[in-house]
């Protein structure tokens, strides 16, 4: 979509490239220029430079250059729209939507904020007396503590409705969480908690939101694995398991697994480009 002109200018006047470049890169004035070490390539002396004049940023090292919407885009590895409402939230700045767009959008955040809220749900229990099957689990596969921090994970425990009443609690309705996959409709009348007894996994794309989870029973009763449905946030051939960690990797290419927790173990390993 195309954002109005108005909006545009106010963005790149409310997002000056010093603050947004520096909240990454270290800098250091020389002269009417600042320098730092380029982000975007390996180097022990910082060819990188940014000028306030200007506003905009270019390595002589890499020859990458340009504005602050283009530094988000390389640096947070965002297509231009989304780079775009990166940096509005950033400046507290509403992005102009559409009407159609803005009641999409507003329930698209209702099951983003759903997911996050049962996240730390999940990511809570974990700590707690419920949690400790998948804690035994995760000192199996030896999974570290860190690691499981690093990537969110979370206990669902073994009840039939306890993410339920504590969303519905929150103030979530039982639309919502069937909309966001957390629940399942038992035909009678009643729902109950999809994810029961696993450790959860879950799926945050590259912009930071938990949009869908992946999970693995504890002993062996099937489905071992479980993963959230194709929902309005989550669209299973755009998101990629560990792609928000991923693209901060320094390393070359990439590494792609077929398993959650085969990226898991090899970030674990060093290998953060899986
Ligand atoms: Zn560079």
């Amino acid at each position: 979509m195309a954002f109005p002109q108005s909006f545009m200018d106010e963005l790149t006047a409310r997002s000056d490239i010093v603050d947004v470049v520096g909240s990454y890169v270290q800098l250091t004035r020389r002269g009417s220029n600042l320098f730092g070490l380029c982000p975007f390539h390996s180097e022990k002396t910082g060819s990188f430079s940014v000028s306030p004049d200007k506003q905009i940023y270019y390595c002589f090292g890499c020859k990458r250059g340009g504005g602050v919407i283009n530094f988000i885009m390389e640096e947070e590895n965002l297509p231009f729209p989304d780079a775009v409402r990166f940096l509005a939230k950033r400046a507290g700045l509403e992005v102009p939507e559409e009407e159609g767009d803005r009641e999409a959008g507003r329930r698209r955040q209702r099951l983003l904020d759903l997911n996050r809220d049962a996240a730390r749900f999940y990511y809570r229990l974990l700590q707690q007396p419920e949690g400790r099957a998948v804690r035994e689990y995760l000192n199996r596969r030896q999974i570290r503590k860190a690691t499981a921090v690093n990537f969110g994970m979370g206990a669902s425990p073994d009840a039939w409705d306890v993410l339920l009443n504590e969303m519905t609690a929150k103030g979530y309705s039982k639309a919502e969480l069937l909309s966001a996959g957390l629940i399942v409709d038992n035909r009678k009348g009643g729902f109950y908690d999809k994810f029961r007894n696993r450790l959860m996994l879950p799926v945050i794309d590259t912009r930071g939101d938990v949009v869908a989870f992946g999970s693995r029973v504890l002993d062996k009763s099937e489905p071992k694995y479980m993963n959230s449905s194709e929902t309005p946030v989550y669209s299973k051939r755009r998101v990629l398991y560990g792609l928000n960690l991923a693209k901060k990797s320094k390393r070359q290419g990439i590494l792609l697994c077929e398993g959650n927790l085969d990226i898991v173990t090899l970030h674990q390993a060093g290998f953060d480009n899986a």
